[in-house]
């Protein structure tokens, strides 16, 4: 079994689409680990995507991570990074994300993407450390 780290983006939780997220997790038989809606400080944002420091999109980014809550969640179960990162679509809503996955139903801006999951196993152990310290 496998954990990944999954953030509802501040969008999602202010479309009110965190029961859809979860449902979503919960029907592909993934487990929840840990659950918390909280405000992202700069630090934690910054240290999240410090792969993307330096491209064009890097100081928006952070802006719109810290912009209002998210929920995030440690999801558990037999390849959930991979799994998760099937229900939410590719990165762009439009151009990637296909119909019946999470960005691909509800999105329609790069940025404004709904959700992250880890995108791989050494990507979810750091994500995990940072975000559920105690976990
Ligand atoms: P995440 O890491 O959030 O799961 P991802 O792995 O699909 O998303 P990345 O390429 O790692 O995508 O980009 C991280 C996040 O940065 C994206 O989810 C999106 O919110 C934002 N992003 C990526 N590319 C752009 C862009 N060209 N313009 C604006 N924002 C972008």
């Amino acid at each position: 079994s496998e954990r990944t780290l999954v953030l509802v983006k501040p969008d999602g939780v202010s479309r009110g689409l965190v029961g859809e997220v979860i449902s979503r997790i919960e029907r592909k038989g993934l487990t929840l680990a840990a659950l918390e809606l909280r405000n992202v400080e700069r630090d934690v944002a910054e240290q999240h995507y410090a792969e993307h420091d330096g491209k064009p999109f890097f100081e928006s980014l952070l802006e719109f991570i810290t912009s209002g809550p998210v929920v995030a969640l440690v999801v558990e179960g037999p390849r959930a990074i991979a799994a998760f990162r099937q229900l939410a679509g590719g990165t762009d809503p439009v151009e990637k994300a296909t119909p019946g996955t999470i960005r691909g139903d509800f999105g329609l801006e790069v940025q404004f993407n709904l959700v992250h999951g880890s995108d791989s196993v050494e990507s979810a152990e750091r994500e995990i450390k940072l975000w559920f310290p105690s976990l």
